[in-house]
């Protein structure tokens, strides 16, 4: 599994940097959310969250949401490809977990539910490792009624994910082999010229051949594209990132914060600098995790190395620039 946090961390070198799992939406001086978080049952028992999904996501969301908190999950059929599809047909608006916020809140205006669920996946190079496809999936729930989002996000490099250009009639044996066909199902295009015809969700040779002949003759090239079929219900491999995504998403509601019993407690930012053993020069290195709550402003940090330990000389901008 690849942890998408070890580019952040990368990334941002110094003070406090958002990682993962909670937006706080109140800001300094706003209304404080309602008093129902101090019961001792969980705020989220029994009610509803409709899921935003058109891709048969509720099985792999539900039941851990089910399960941790007794949050009732039911799917709302909405058209989320008009927030961007894996195909590009049509281009994603915004970063990933924008998009998720942007499909559950379409869930809830249509149903006028105040609890909203989506699913949000990044397919692609691993940004570590750029020879490496990795998924990250993205699990988020608003909550309107208290104002809060909460999300969490999987990544795994356990993705089929692959594609090949071929002429009408070429042995695609070992390529399908690769692409785990046909529980993965395949997308058809043609590779060059013509955008048109597009088929997707191949699951038969059959009907992989008669897409390949028919979008081979339209390509200026005379080749097809063939790639897997990413959407969720059409991708194995996928289903179980978004699946591992919300059990760590069931996991945050059920954790509570311990000021104002708020769900959704759990990491939010990390403290970078470790002194190098040589020189004490800060090594972008995280010491510290930031434990937060979605609501208010209780924050709690958690050391992830010990006071004494130093880090390798080999890493210091100093020692080894
Ligand atoms: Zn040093
Ligand atoms: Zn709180």
């Amino acid at each position: 599994m690849v942890c998408y946090d070890r580019a952040v961390l990368q990334r941002r070198r110094t003070a406090e940097a958002p990682a993962c799992g909670a937006e706080p939406a109140y800001q300094a001086g706003a209304t404080r959310p309602s008093r129902r978080w101090e019961r001792a049952e969980h705020p989220y028992a029994g009610l509803v969250a409709v899921l935003a999904t058109k891709h048969g996501k509720l099985p792999l969301i539900a039941p851990a949401l089910e399960e941790a908190v007794g949050l009732r999950v039911e799917a709302v059929a909405v058209d989320t490809d008009s927030l961007g599809t894996f195909t590009g047909d049509i281009a994603r608006p915004g970063p990933p977990l924008e998009t998720a916020i942007a499909k559950a809140r379409l869930g809830m205006s249509t149903t006028g539910h105040a609890l909203g669920l989506a699913s949000e996946g990044s397919i692609g190079p691993d940004p570590a490792m750029p020879f490496v496809t990795a998924d990250r999936e993205i699990v988020v729930l608003v909550d309107d009624d208290s104002g809060i989002v909460v999300w969490e996000s999987h990544s795994s490099w356990d993705i089929v994910a692959t594609a090949t250009s071929v002429g009408a009639g070429c042995d695609l044996g070992a390529f399908l082999a690769k692409a785990g066909f046909p529980e993965h199902q395949l997308i058809v295009r043609p590779n060059v010229g013509a955008i048109r015809p597009i088929h997707k969700g191949i699951s038969s040779v059959e009907q992989l051949s008669a897409a390949i002949a028919e979008c081979a003759a339209v390509a200026t090239d005379g080749l097809a594209r063939v790639e897997t079929d990413l959407r969720a219900h059409a991708c194995p491999s996928r289903r179980a990132v978004i699946a591992a995504a919300a059990e760590r998403l069931a996991g945050r509601i059920a954790a509570r914060c311990a000021a104002c019993g708020a769900p959704g407690w759990g990491r939010v930012g990390v403290l970078f600098g470790v002194p190098c053993a040589w020189c004490g020069t800060e090594v972008a290195r995280p010491r510290a995790e930031i434990d937060g709550c979605p609501a208010c402003e209780h924050r709690v940090t958690r050391p992830v190395v010990s006071p004494e330990d130093r880090a390798d000389p080999g890493e210091c901008p100093h020692c080894n620039p």
